[in-house]
């Protein structure tokens, strides 16, 4: 049976992150991930500003990819209505076939260990972990982080109740060739059910990710119709879809994504990015977030592992303080700005209050965002 100092259920931005940090302090780490890189995922795909000194630190050359620099939000109502803000912090795009793999080989540089298979199963006993694999081999570990994303298999089993729950939202996404928007903006439409980002990436590419409510998509139930019915009503939209050319064969999507409450530590693991909690996509902070508690945990493991001037409990507990203190206040107000967002009528009031004053939105945005996080 194979033994680590940390297992990581996950390589995406959190799972991958941690990997990194605690690699790179001297410590054994290996990643379960179920699928191999570099891979397309759906995600809008803007990164805030708040977490590129730290990813540098790590190692990230981001110069190397010349990515966009985003610093302005445009947002759009079905009848036409536009503002336009700066970010107070801002962020750049990247595709996340680029950012997850670069953080990938850089892991490898690390040298940790991947092992490419589905956890199934994790019993902690004996102040150990046993965690299963669908390879059907088993891997022991003194500590384990849960970094396995919104939607998993073990969910059911790491979960509230109330996370059992189907969840009604729908992710769906496609990057286009086009000309007609601007490389420093990343822009939010609204359209019935939903509201879509489009922002650029790497070499010029523009990417399309929406959020959809479940029983909206199911009366058109086709992804192309859907964008030809529902999402060309916003005149926006509209233009950019009778303009853009698709550069996948087909676009990609994922259903039932929950934002339900979740646990930050689950059966003595650590839980880090989406499976800790997720924030509603429009806030374009939830991979910041991730990358910010895979930090966090990183260095309580550290206190607890290398350094052993805490034990367990104690790394639980200050893993758990810390992760209320950064995120539970943004994901809450996140939530209540969806709820705006997807109800037309209360969305262009909002846009009208909002025209009048734009401090309004820029103190939103800061409320939904941290500051740079530094070591
Ligand atoms: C529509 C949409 C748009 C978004 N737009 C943005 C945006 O513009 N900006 C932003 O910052 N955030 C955005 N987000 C949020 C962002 O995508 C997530 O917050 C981020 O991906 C979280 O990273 P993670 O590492 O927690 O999860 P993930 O990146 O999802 O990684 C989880 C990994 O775990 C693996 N896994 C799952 N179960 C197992 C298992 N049992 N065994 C082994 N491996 C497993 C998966 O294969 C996956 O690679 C968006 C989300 C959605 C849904």
């Amino acid at each position: 049976m194979k033994n680590a100092d940390v297992l990581i259920i996950g390589g995406g931005v959190a799972g991958l992150t941690a990997a990194v940090d605690l690699a790179s302090k001297g410590i054994q780490v290996v990643v379960v991930e179920k699928k191999t890189y570099p891979r397309h995922k759906v995600c809008g795909e803007y990164v805030s500003n708040e977490v590129k000194p730290y990813l540098e630190q790590l190692g990230m050359n981001f110069t190397t990819l010349s990515l966009p620099e985003i610093n302005t939000l445009q947002l759009t109502t079905q009848q036409g209505k536009a503002i336009s803000v700066k970010l107070p912090l801002g962020g750049f795009g990247v595709s996340r076939y680029t950012l997850d793999n670069q953080l990938y080989q850089l892991a490898m540089r690390n040298k940790v260990e991947f092992v490419f298979s589905t956890v199934t199963a994790v019993d902690f006993q004996g102040g150990e972990f046993e965690v299963s694999l669908a390879s059907k081999s088993m891997i022991k570990a003194k500590v384990v982080l849960g970094a396995f994303g919104k939607r998993s298999n073990l969910d059911e089993r790491f979960q509230l109740k109330s996370r059992h729950q189907k969840s009604p939202w729908l992710g769906v996404k496609c990057h286009y060739h086009y000309d007609g928007h601007p490389k420093n903006l990343v822009s939010l439409h609204n359209f019935q059910g939903g509201y879509a980002g489009l922002s650029q990436v790497e070499e010029g590419v523009l990417n399309l990710c929406y959020l959809v409510r479940y029983d909206s998509f199911k009366r058109v139930g086709d992804i192309h119709e859907f964008n030809r019915q529902v999402l060309s009503r916003n005149p926006y939209l509209k233009q950019f879809l009778e303009n853009a050319r698709p550069i996948f064969d087909q676009p990609l999507s994922i259903a039932q994504i929950s934002f339900g409450k979740k646990l930050s530590i689950a059966d003595h693991m650590l839980m880090c990015g989406d499976s800790a909690g997720m924030i509603h996509p429009l806030c374009g902070n939830g991979m910041a977030m991730a990358v910010h508690a895979a930090k966090m945990a990183s260095e309580q493991v550290v206190y607890f592992l290398k350094d052993q001037i805490i034990d367990r409990n104690e790394m639980e507990n200050a893993y758990q303080k810390q992760w209320d203190k950064h995120f539970k206040k943004r994901i809450w107000l996140g939530g209540q700005l969806q709820r705006i967002m997807l109800h037309t009528g209360w969305f262009n009031f909002g846009m009208q209050s909002i025209a009048n004053s734009k401090p309004m939105l820029q103190t939103l945005i800061k409320r939904t965002h941290g500051n740079p996080i530094l070591s």
